[in-house]
C-alpha cells in the first residue's frame, strides 16, 4: 500500500523539540522528499478557549502546501500533540479521513506527540484502519492495527441460551420468541432475573 519511506532523525528531534516546548495541542505536517521524510512545518493551530482541541491553521498551511508542490514536496501527515492521551481520538481519526477523501489518498502518517510521556507515537490512517507504527532507525519497522472495543457485554445465561427462546422465529428488532412469555426479547438480554431459565 504505502510506499517504503524513511523518516529522518532530524525531522524526528525537529518534531519532538518544537512540539514539547509548546503547550499540548499543537502540531504541524510531514513532507516527503525523494522517499525520505525531512520536513515538518510547525503550526501552532488556530486559538481558540478549548485547549483540548487543535485546530490547524489551513490558511498558513495550504500556502505551504502550495510552496511544497513547486518544490516537489509531497504531503504525508499531520502530527500533533496530546497532553497525555497516546493515542488518537476519534475526533483525531474522522479529520484524518477527511483529509483522505478530499484528497483521494489512501493513506497519511497521523503521528502523536504525548507530552506526559516525552515521546512521538506514530500512527497511519487508511480509509478503513488505523495502524500503529514502530519505528526504528528511521525505518517502518511494524505495523500493527489498532483494535477497539465496541459498547456490549458479557452475560453468564442470556435468553439466546434458554430451552425456551425460538430463535428462528425473530421480529424486526432481531428480538427472538420467548415460549414462556409469549413476548420478543433480545437473545443477549440477560436470564439471570427469569425463574424459567432452562439451559438448552
Ligand atoms: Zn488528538
Amino acid at each position: 500500500m504505502e510506499k517504503e519511506y524513511c523518516i529522518s532523525e532530524k525531522v524526528i528531534i525537529q518534531i519532538e523539540e518544537r512540539l514539547s516546548s509548546y503547550a499540548y495541542e499543537t502540531g504541524g505536517i510531514l513532507g516527503v522528499k525523494n522517499g525520505m521524510i525531512d520536513i515538518f512545518i510547525f503550526d501552532e493551530g488556530i486559538p481558540i478557549e478549548d485547549k483540548n482541541e487543535y485546530i490547524p491553521n489551513i490558511t498558513i498551511l495550504n500556502e505551504t502546501l502550495k510552496k511544497w508542490k513547486k518544490e516537489r514536496i509531497g504531503f504525508v501527515g499531520l502530527v500533533h500533540s496530546h497532553i497525555s492521551t497516546t493515542s488518537l481520538s476519534f475526533a483525531d481519526i474522522s479529520f484524518a479521513r477527511k483529509i483522505l477523501f478530499v484528497n483521494e489518498l489512501d493513506w497519511i502518517f497521523m503521528p502523536i506527540y504525548v507530552l506526559a510521556c516525552q515521546s512521538l507515537i506514530w500512527f497511519m490512517v487508511t480509509k478503513q484502519e488505523v495502524y500503529k507504527l514502530l519505528i526504528k532507525g528511521g525505518f517502518i519497522m511494524g505495523k500493527e492495527k489498532v483494535v477497539t472495543l465496541p459498547e456490549g457485554k458479557c452475560c453468564g445465561y442470556c435468553c439466546g441460551d434458554c430451552i425456551y427462546m425460538d430463535l428462528y422465529s425473530k421480529n424486526k428488532y432481531d428480538e427472538a420468541y420467548c415460549g414462556k412469555y409469549g413476548k420478543y426479547y433480545p437473545p443477549s438480554s440477560s436470564a439471570s432475573s427469569c425463574s424459567y431459565f432452562s439451559e438448552k
